[in-house]
């Protein structure tokens, strides 16, 4: 008999294992400067890159905040599992398009940044919390999301000293482009957890820590 997943199973961040010395990560790093240098407006790392090296890229580069100029971003059919804060200084973004990228569960809160950003095709059935499935949040209060090379910063403030020694990490599902979409906060205080804004409806009506046995709304189908 096929065993169905129940929608209290345990879900996991996988952790971060991209592979930042081989030849796939040198050369999106070496695109992400000339992009940066030229002044791109698209960005399309699967076009120069070739399936090949791209299917290697699990997390994109902190670098790509250097991409100031770039309107589209376009990270199809990509085997992306995270989205770096850095995200947030893509200040021209306006179209947003990993669509069929199925390991690409949560984005950061940081992406509410890119204030032109209208347009967006995300594979939605691969999110979490998702309209239809509502697939479990992974508890990120026993099992943060660790970052690469990044000082953690709140996703409020921007300080980078969290009251009581530690960030602690939230969900959210706002209205980003044209979906709503799990966001991960990294929050340093009491105050900046209000600061936070009001969920979009029919979503977890709060900021939360995840876990099979947090209670999401139904869905009306
Ligand atoms: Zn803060």
């Amino acid at each position: 008999m096929l065993e169905a997943y129940g929608p209290h199973e345990e879900t996991y961040i996988r952790p971060d294992k991209q592979d930042r010395k081989g030849k796939a990560w040198q050369k999106l790093l070496e695109l992400i400067d000339q992009a940066a240098h030229e002044q791109w407006t698209e960005f399309q790392p699967s076009k120069h890159l070739g399936r090949k090296l791209w299917e290697q890229i699990t997390v994109l580069p902190n670098e790509i905040e250097k991409l100031t100029k770039v309107k589209s971003l376009y990270l199809y059919g990509s085997r992306l599992q995270r989205i770096p804060p850095h995200i947030g200084k893509m200040v021209s973004l306006e179209e947003f398009d990993p669509y069929t990228s199925y390991h690409l569960h949560w984005f950061p809160y940081e992406i509410t940044r890119c204030k032109k950003l209208k347009d967006s095709r995300v594979s939605t059935r691969a999110i979490y919390g998702n309209y239809k499935y509502r697939s479990n949040f992974p508890d990120v209060s026993r099992n943060p999301v660790n970052y690469h090379h990044h000082q953690t910063t709140c996703s409020i403030c921007e300080c980078t000293t969290p009251q009581n020694g530690a960030f602690k990490q939230f969900w959210i599902s706002l209205w980003i482009g044209t979906d709503v979409l799990p966001l991960l906060a990294n929050i340093c205080s009491d105050q900046c957890l209000q600061a936070l804004p009001t969920p979009h409806q029919d979503y977890v009506a709060y900021p939360h820590q995840g876990g099979a046995k947090q209670i999401q709304p139904l869905s009306e189908m």
